[in-house]
């Protein structure tokens, strides 16, 4: 069974430094999580996250791999939340355990076409981060040396999907060691028999090829010595599924296999390879056809070396494979030894070249298995069951949340992208900013200097960041707006008395009535003021003589003033700008439903922003003046709004829809219709349109005017 510490001492003695605390927590918490499960062997179920971390350690990976190796079946199968691990471990582990968990929802099928699709996926999840891929193998490779424990049929399964897709994904990492591991644990439970009858041959014949070894190695290192080429040889016999391959595929029994042993020549220099595969030839024959550069022309996966089949001692084919030591670290642990923790270097930036080259490369070995246009339209189908794929205009590839829409793709990229887009291109054409992203949909954000969030995008952005940034934008444009109608009430209850804003807030008595109401500062007051919640006269009673406050009460009508005022201050520029629903701090009167366009009047309600009306309107006219506030429509960016249109018309059939085709005409959108037959033969039908502007509306009624069997059209306020 592993304990904690094989892990821990495996870490160490790569990583000296390794924060050891981190794992113990890590290691903790997947207990608590996984307390009273049991693997099917009996065992706590603990071992085999354990058991991962420790293969992983073997590999020398980096921290986080083994933080997430700890922690990759915590979600799958335990009350654990991923933002549980964000909190606890960071990013970066959390998304390595969703990786993970993502690519354990794939289901594997034995039918071809099935597993090129689920390929494709392992791909794509690959290109995210390959160390999601890596925990996966080690996951599978200790499941798979563990399976004994399971059930006939589970093994079955698990060994034909190992063979199936998990040894040629180790293969096309360059990982050797899981590669072989991969298949010959996978034909142990698949062909017991054959499986067994390999291992009996090979033990038997253990003794004489352990002899022979020892001789050929002897002949190998003398000869080298003597030509100043300091190698490492080894020989050992091939793995089971490499021998039962070849004698199924030439169907000869075991005796007549050839070339069972291998021999490996590690050197130290790339000159060193040739120099030792000459004089391998200078002792034996080599057998034509059997050589193959594999330094020259490395295999897809990295993979380099020399191998050349000779006629070695007795008549024997022997093959040697050399290479020197770095060649070796890759051909065993393949994509994996790029990955390693490197003491005092491999920072981030390295990481990622590197990250992106494989990336790149992979992509390009998948390219090699089909033309490119089947590659993409495959990946166009669903990839994974909540993820989509989407590719930049410069052909990168990024993974967003199923629901996933151009604002969101838009933040992704960059927070200031996001504040100001304005639209989107999907695959050449526009598309509404609430489109839902498809995979292997290409995409290109346009965007607009002004434009500023709109409140509308909450409701379909689907990515915590865009979500979060948003909020933090309203909330920033709400606390200002509502300082700057602050400011405006003070100023025109200042300037009714004669008194000075910045006097005002200077007083001493001001700022004693700042901590007695919590307020931070002179911005929090104006804030409060713009809120509603501090009528200006409050304040300026605390300042000013009673006697100045009634005396001056008389001077102006209040819109003089207010036009006065604003004629020397000129401070329309900073205005309160109405942005459509945009707005936090500001909500329009149900009462009079103004558009774009209209003259409109905000009215500063009590605690509850600006309500803003159309500037004649009833309700607001019976207002305080001392609340209302100058407001104006943002011209920089289209607002949408729903206006009320109400049409009587002649009660006959196909009029609906002729009045549907003259509003539609403009452009415009009928978000509600209603529709009520009178008694003398007439209807009464109502269209909630969504309008940018007055100009707009002026035609949808002159369109619907010129409707056949129409009798009146009126925009409704009320
Ligand atoms: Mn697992």
């Amino acid at each position: 069974m592993p304990r904690l510490d094989d892990l821990l001492d495996a870490i160490t003695r790569y990583q000296p430094d390794a924060d050891v605390d981190l794992i113990k927590k890590a290691y903790l918490f997947a207990a608590k999580a996984h307390e009273g499960q049991k693997r099917r062997s009996g065992e706590p179920y603990l071992t085999h996250p354990l058991g991962v971390a420790i293969i992983l350690a073997q590999l020398r990976m980096d921290l986080a791999t083994l933080v997430s190796a700890l922690l990759h079946d915590t979600v799958e199968d335990t009350s654990v939340t991923l933002e549980e691990i964000e909190n606890r471990f960071g990013d970066e582990v959390r998304n390595l355990v969703d990786g993970v968990t993502k690519l354990g929802k794939i289901k594997f099928t034995t039918s071809e076409e099935a597993q090129a699709e689920n390929f494709r996926k392992m791909i794509m999840a690959m290109a995210q981060d390959i160390r999601v891929i890596l925990i996966k193998l080690a996951d599978r490779v200790h499941n798979l040396r563990t399976l004994e424990a399971m059930p006939e049929d589970k093994q079955m399964d698990i060994a034909q999907e190992s063979l199936d897709i998990y040894a040629p994904i180790a293969n096309r990492l360059g990982m050797q060691a899981f590669k072989i591991e991969f298949e010959d644990l996978s034909l142990k439970f698949l062909k017991p028999d054959i499986y067994r009858m390999l291992d009996e041959q090979i033990r038997n014949r253990r003794d004489k090829r352990e002899k022979y070894i020892k001789q050929v190695v002897k002949i190998v290192e003398k000869i080298m010595t003597e030509n100043s080429v300091p190698c490492e040889v080894s020989g050992r016999h091939k793995h089971y599924y490499s021998i039962q391959r070849k004698m199924e595929s030439q169907k000869i029994p075991f005796d007549e296999v050839h070339d069972i042993i291998a021999f490996r020549i590690l050197v130290d220099s790339l000159q060193q390879c040739y120099e030792a595969l000459g004089l391998i030839h200078s002792l034996w024959r080599p057998i034509p056809g059997r050589f193959k550069d594999y330094i020259a022309m490395p295999k897809a996966n990295n993979y380099q070396s020399l191998h050349t089949t000779v006629i070695g001692p007795e008549g024997e084919r022997v093959e040697f494979q050399i290479r020197t030591h770095k060649m070796h670290e890759i051909a065993n642990h393949g994509i994996a030894a790029h990955w390693r923790y490197k003491e005092g270097k491999g920072g981030a930036k390295s990481r990622d070249e590197m990250k992106f080259q494989w990336i790149r490369r992979l992509l390009e070995w998948h390219s090699e298995l089909k033309d490119p246009a089947e590659f993409l339209d495959t990946v166009k189908l669903d990839l994974f069951a909540d993820d989509v794929y989407i590719f930049t205009p410069k052909g990168e590839l990024r993974e967003l949340p199923r629901g996933s829409t151009p604002v969101d793709f838009a933040y992704a990229i960059h927070t200031e992208v996001g504040h100001c887009c304005v639209g989107a291109r999907v695959n050449g054409k526009i598309v509404p900013l609430s489109y839902q992203l498809h995979s292997g949909d290409s995409i290109e954000i346009l965007t607009k200097k002004e434009m500023r969030p709109n409140r509308d995008w909450l409701s379909f952005v689907k990515t915590s960041k865009a979500k979060a940034k948003i909020r933090q934008y309203l909330k920033q444009e709400e606390h200002q707006q509502s300082q700057q109608v602050g400011r405006e009430l003070l100023e025109k209850a200042c300037h009714r008395f004669g008194l000075s804003v910045s006097k005002v807030l200077k007083d001493p008595t001001v700022e004693k009535y700042l901590q007695d109401h919590h307020l931070r500062d002179g911005e929090g007051l104006l804030s409060a003021i713009g809120y509603g919640k501090i009528l200006p006269m409050e304040l300026l009673r605390l300042v000013a003589p009673k006697e100045t406050l009634e005396e001056k009460k008389e001077v102006g009508a209040e819109s003089t003033l207010t036009k006065w005022m604003r004629k020397i201050t000129g401070r329309s520029a900073d205005q309160v700008k109405v942005r459509g629903v945009s707005d936090v701090l500001i909500n329009f009167g149900g009462c009079c439903n103004p558009v774009p366009g209209d003259p409109i009047t905000g009215y500063v309600t009590r605690g509850k922003g600006v309500s803003v009306h159309v500037s004649d309107c009833s309700k607001l006219l019976a207002t305080d003046p001392d609340r209302r506030v100058h407001v104006e429509w943002e011209k920089e960016i289209p607002i949408s709004r729903i206006a009320k249109i109400r049409v009587l018309c002649v009660n006959r059939p196909g009029m609906l829809q002729a009045m549907s085709e003259a509003i539609t005409s403009q452009g415009v959108n009928i978000a509600q219709a209603t529709a009520r037959s009178t008694e003398d033969q007439r209807a009464i039908n109502t269209f909630d349109v969504e309008i940018t502007g007055i100009e707009q509306l002026r035609h949808v009624i002159k369109s619907l005017e010129r409707v056949k069997g129409i009798v009146s059209v009126e925009r409704v306020r009320e």
